[in-house]
């Protein structure tokens, strides 16, 4: 059965490159009828906070990636640890180690100064024959892995493809600290282990465990999952994405006004491809995402992209959903909607890029509406005031609907000799705040009389 999973450290907010991690894996579940499992990874408890642990589930809801299993967290299960812990130190495949942080400095410091690699020198690994230094006193051990000190580590990774490490690369890594608290690489193993695991997706930046990880694996006698890591993703400055240089957090587009439907298909692309298609729904890439066409080398993030699928979702969203979409935003802007709200959305969804700039135009039909100074200097002449009053006194009388509201404008043009233009502009500044809206009389119908003929009048 295929498992996959994201395990999140709850150090912050769900960063982008680990919703991709998580976008993938799930949809790799769902393509195989699999199964997708959310683990928090909380063992680095000075850095965990319940505050990311709501980010993160916050931000996995909202772009729809449903899990199957969890959240588990990582420190309700530290009996299993222990259990695992003591069952590898019954078989020899780890020990307990005394040296202090000063005698590990020490040691790497003179390791360095030879010019050799910095590892741990085994001075607490048993071995036949061999005599262990006597245990200082008031010292609390740490657990190490007795990894292979010769072979090879080998693995076909999904995504890079065959990768080889010598075990002379690798030491005894810590999997237990002082204080009882596996470490990531430890807990890792024994989880993907213990929730049957079979395909494990997570950055690149996580190679060099991998071979411990496997180790550790074959020592338990556990069945390998199979690998696959994903390049990282670059700022437009080609540096490693990061907070210092820009929204990093899932939730910084959420609030932006992002829709998940775009925000997933944008992450998708970012490592991954099917063909030329550039938009298409979670449903379609479920479909497509069969683990191949990952790319090897690093994706570039680029925020104008992101903006332009976005746009390309908005306008392909049906109205009433937009609708309730733009809601939450409204009410950031203190607006109370109405029944017009749809067919409003439905009017300027094409000239969109977030629910932010939606909300804006929408805010237009509910609250007074200061208009652009630059444009009113422009449009709003002395020459036209006599038609706006004209079109007002049509305006107050007519009926309301599109035909009617035509009718007048038409009227107002024959009786001035203007061009549409002329009137169209002035009539939009002050009703809208700016002219670049859609055409004057969808506009209008969409607006309440009253406040059209104020703002006419008050020209
Ligand atoms: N907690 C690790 C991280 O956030 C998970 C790595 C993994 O998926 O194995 O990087």
């Amino acid at each position: 059965k295929i498992r996959t999973r994201i395990a999140p450290s709850p150090t912050g907010f769900l960063h982008l490159g680990t919703a991709r991690t998580a976008l993938y894996s799930w949809a790799y579940a769902r393509h195989y009828g699999g199964e997708f499992v959310l683990r928090i990874e909380d063992t680095d408890v000075a850095r965990s906070t319940q505050d990311s642990v709501d980010q993160i589930l916050q931000s996995m809801h909202w772009l729809g990636l449903n899990y199957d299993e969890g959240p588990i967290y990582q420190m309700q299960r530290l009996e299993r640890y222990q259990a695992v812990i003591d069952q590898m130190l019954a078989a020899g495949t780890a020990y307990s180690c005394y040296c202090t942080p000063e005698n590990l400095e020490a040691m790497k410091a003179a390791q360095e100064a030879r010019g050799e690699k910095r590892l741990y020198d085994r001075t607490w690994r048993p071995a036949p024959g061999k005599v262990l230094p006597p245990v200082p006193a008031g010292v609390k051990p740490v657990i190490r892995f007795a990894n292979p000190v010769d072979g090879v580590v080998s693995w076909d990774d999904l995504v890079k493809g065959p990768i080889s490490i010598s075990n002379t690369e690798i030491d005894d890594l810590i999997i237990q600290r002082a204080d009882g608290v596996p470490t990531y690489n430890f807990a890792v193993v024994v989880d993907d282990w213990d929730m049957a695991i079979s395909h494990v997706f997570r950055g690149d930046e996580h190679i060099n465990n991998t071979p411990w990880q496997i180790n550790m694996y074959r020592a338990l006698g556990a069945a390998l999952p199979q690998f696959g890591h994903l390049p990282v993703i670059l700022g437009d400055d080609g540096q490693k994405l990061s907070k210092r240089r820009g929204a990093v957090a899932v939730s910084n587009y959420d609030e932006a006004g992002y829709l998940p439907e775009a925000m997933n298909n944008y992450l998708a692309r970012l490592g991954w491809s099917h063909g030329d298609d550039e938009l298409f729904s979670l449903d379609q890439m479920v479909q497509w995402f069969d683990g191949t066409h990952l790319s090897k080398s690093p994706a570039q993030w680029d925020a104008a992209k992101l903006a332009w699928v976005n746009a390309q979702h908005l306008k392909a969203m049906d109205d009433a959903v937009l609708a309730s979409r733009v809601q939450p935003f409204l009410v950031k802007l203190g607006v109370t909607a109405d029944e017009r709200l749809t067919a409003i959305c439905g009017l300027f969804k094409d000239r969109c890029e977030t629910l932010v700039v939606l909300a804006k135009w929408v805010s237009a039909f509910y609250i007074e509406v200061v208009p652009n100074a630059e444009e009113k200097a422009q449009h709003v002449t002395d020459a036209v005031k006599p038609a706006l009053a004209l079109l007002a006194d049509k305006l107050a009388v007519c009926d309301w609907d599109k035909a009617s509201i035509s009718a007048a404008i038409k009227e107002v043009l024959a009786a001035t000799g203007l061009k549409m233009p002329h009137l169209a502009m002035p009539v939009r500044v002050l009703v809208m705040g700016t002219a670049q809206t859609p055409s004057l009389d969808a506009v209008l119908l969409l607006n309440k009389r009253e406040k059209i003929l104020a703002c006419l009048q008050n020209a």
